[in-house]
């Protein structure tokens, strides 16, 4: 059984096999928690992106932690917001589903994820926690080598948000 838990802090700090970028397509960094990654794991990475060339929207590719605790860094790209008229909510599910995918290819243990698409990409955040939630604990029926995801808040906000829909799960008590 794998383990799933909603914490609160900065994704760069998390001591796991594999942290989630939420990247965009160009792969070439950006704000939030995109470029905080890039500032923490250096200028390899870069280097290392621009050769993979770029990912698409709902797609996900791997390249080393460089200077992160972290062994991987999994980046996937989330979808802009259109109103729901874009196909946003299963690419958001296939980013949760191949990012998966791949730490399971690398034999990972350990996952922490960001919250992705609901910062820049302004995706609404309970229905974003709702997809997050769910879909990785989808995932988790199976049986992998994953022991551990987390799903790391920066904000209260945010927290909030998957704290809720965990609650609803009953996977959270009420007055935590
Ligand atoms: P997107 O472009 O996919 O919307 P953002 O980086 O703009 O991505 O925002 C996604 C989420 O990541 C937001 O909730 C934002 O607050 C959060 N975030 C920003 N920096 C960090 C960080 N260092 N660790 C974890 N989450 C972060």
């Amino acid at each position: 059984m794998t383990n799933f838990s909603v914490v609160k802090g900065n994704i760069v700090n998390m001591k796991v096999d594999a942290i989630v970028n939420a990247a965009n397509t160009s792969l070439l960094g950006g704000d939030g928690v995109d470029g905080a990654i890039h500032r923490a794991a250096g200028a390899e990475l870069l280097s290392c992106c621009r050769r993979i060339g770029g990912c698409k929207t709902g797609d996900a590719v791997i390249t080393p932690g460089f200077k992160l605790d972290a062994k991987y860094i999994i980046h996937t790209v989330g979808p802009v917001w259109n109103n729901g008229l874009t196909n946003e909510a299963e690419l958001l599910r296939q980013c949760y589903i191949k990012s998966l995918d791949l730490a399971v290819e690398y034999n990972c243990k350990t996952v922490a994820f960001p919250s992705i698409s609901t910062g820049a990409y302004r995706f609404p955040l309970a229905k974003a926690a709702e997809i997050a939630i769910n879909t990785i604990l989808e995932y988790l029926e199976q049986d992998t080598c994953l022991e551990e995801v987390s799903m790391v808040c920066f904000d209260f906000n945010t927290k909030a948000a998957y704290d809720k829909v965990m609650r609803a799960l009953g996977r959270l008590e009420d007055e935590e």
